[in-house]
């Protein structure tokens, strides 16, 4: 594709030979991200080595008024890495150095590229954790995890990746560098910068930079599989174990997920015909906490209808376990075309939204599978094609998503726990924000970026 003279030589003057290429192949493989079948050809892939070269980059593309799209692992799941309006991917993978991790102050420093495994990898050999884990954590990047406000299952006891986040170094629309917060723990001088950029999807700034928070890696865990003969059963299973405990997960599994997570790894169902289960873990100190968690949450989940209940307590029995939660979301994509929702209401009423959920597939004559993060009460409702032909399915499909997001609105929820607006769900965003809150969405946006170079097309409709 061709590439705009001024623009190439500008890049050719930043960058190094090997840091940029229009050539059609990697064009293609930066077009596309996990949602969906979605894809879009830029202009041209930046994938610097140095955060340090972002600010000319940006300013070139000011210059010249040319779209940017940042990119981490490119695992988004509502589009926010595809170049809907062409120009630059830049791509920040490749700046992956862990900068610092600082025991002391108990913050690591980090370029936005580290995938973030590797970072819980690293932090753990000194005692450390660093709770969000995407199930996506093998593959996305932390500056990926920041714009998104990624969650994970962990998130039910230790939060999301904004509640990690002490400082941020972000690259603005215009090229100029932006530093907020730090390895301080108390800081109140003037607006809570850092934070309005996590989460922002890569709309307002390019995160270089960040300092996140740490804490002690738990030495002891547990996990059980409680199973249940009917959804209703396993939903009042999950608001039973919250009742004194705070489980480190909570995640539930319906019937059809579960035998599709089952059917990949190849294995049984744990117990067959049951219609729910929950995948749970806890985690302390000491091996005599962690037991007594287990027996309490175990207590309560029986006393909620489960009809079996297993603990796995060596590392390896824990893996077997929640290896099953980890193949649900590939198994349930591979049974058909799908469109992923990512619903979260207040724990008490996920029983409400997911029988609301699989009332309003019932009259629209469509399958969905739920599971998900049941203790955040965000729970990931999979719409599937089946065999719907594509005409009906394009028909149909946006009635029914705006059916389950005013259900969920109605129940006090967001229509994106942890994935985003991104390009995906644009159009909904009304259904959940009034004219005042889009207006202070559009200003905020408007003072950092006015010429709309940074990922346009994302999170606001039209
Ligand atoms: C199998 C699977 C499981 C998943 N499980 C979870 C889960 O449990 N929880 C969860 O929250 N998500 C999950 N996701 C979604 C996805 O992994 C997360 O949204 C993740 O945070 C994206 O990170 P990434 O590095 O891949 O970002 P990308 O997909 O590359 O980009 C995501 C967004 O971030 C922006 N961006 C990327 N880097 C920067 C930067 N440096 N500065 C500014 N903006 C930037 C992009 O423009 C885009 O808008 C899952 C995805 C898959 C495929």
């Amino acid at each position: 594709m061709a590439v705009d003279q001024v623009l190439a030589d500008g890049l050719g003057g930043i960058l190094s030979g090997d840091e940029w290429t229009v050539e059609r192949e990697e064009l293609e493989a930066y077009g596309h991200d996990e949602t969906e079948d979605l894809s879009f050809l830029p202009e041209v892939v930046v994938r610097p080595k140095d955060p340090g070269a972002v600010p000319a980059i940006l300013e070139l593309a000011h210059r010249l008024k040319v779209p940017v799209t940042p990119r981490g692992g490119g695992t988004g799941l509502s589009g926010g890495a595809l170049p809907v309006r062409g120009g630059i991917v830049l791509s920040l993978d490749r700046c992956d150095r862990i900068l610092e991790i600082d025991t002391g102050n108990m913050v690591a420093v980090v370029e936005p590229g580290v995938i973030t495994q590797v970072l819980q990898e690293e932090v753990e050999r000194v005692g450390l954790y660093y709770p969000p884990d995407p199930a996506s954590r093998g593959s996305c990047t932390i500056g990926g995890n920041l714009a998104e406000n990624a969650g994970g299952p962990h998130a039910v006891k230790y939060g999301v990746t904004s509640d990690y986040v002490m400082g941020l170094e972000v690259v603005l629309a215009n090229g100029k560098v932006l530093h907020c917060g730090g390895a301080r723990r108390k800081d109140v001088a003037g607006y809570d910068l850092a934070k309005l950029f996590v989460g922002s999807e890569g709309t307002l700034g390019i995160i270089t930079r960040a300092t996140l928070r740490l804490v002690p890696q738990p030495e002891e865990r547990a996990v059980l599989l409680a199973s249940f003969s009917s959804l209703r059963s396993g939903l009042d299973g999950v608001l039973a174990v919250f009742k004194g405990l705070t489980p480190s997960a909570c995640e539930l599994l319906e019937r059809d997920a579960v035998e599709a997570a089952a059917r990949h790894l190849g294995r049984p169902v744990p117990v067959p015909g049951a219609e729910a289960l929950i995948v749970m873990e806890v985690d302390g100190f000491t091996r005599d906490d962690v037991e007594r968690q287990m027996v309490t949450a175990g207590e309560r989940l029986e006393a909620a209808g489960a009809v079996d209940v297993r603990v796995a307590m060596t590392r390896k029995e824990r893996e077997e376990l929640w290896a099953l939660r980890a193949a649900t979301g590939e198994a349930v994509k591979a049974i058909s075309t799908y469109k992923e929702e990512d619903c979260s209401v207040p724990r008490s009423r996920i029983g409400e939204l997911v029988m609301g959920v699989k009332e309003i597939a019932r009259r629209a004559g469509i399958r969905t599978i739920c599971y998900g993060h049941a203790g955040d009460g965000n729970i990931h409702v999979n719409i599937l094609r089946m065999d719907a032909d594509e005409a009906t399915w394009r028909d149909r499909l946006p009635a029914v998503i705006e059916e389950i997001f005013s259900l969920t609105v109605k129940l006090g929820g967001s229509i994106t726990g942890e994935h985003g607006i991104g390009w995906t769900q644009r159009r909904y965003l009304p259904l959940q924000l009034g004219p005042v809150e889009m207006e202070t969405l559009k200003a905020i946006k408007d003072a950092l970026d006015p010429d709309a170079i940074l990922n346009p097309g994302k999170i606001f409709p039209g």
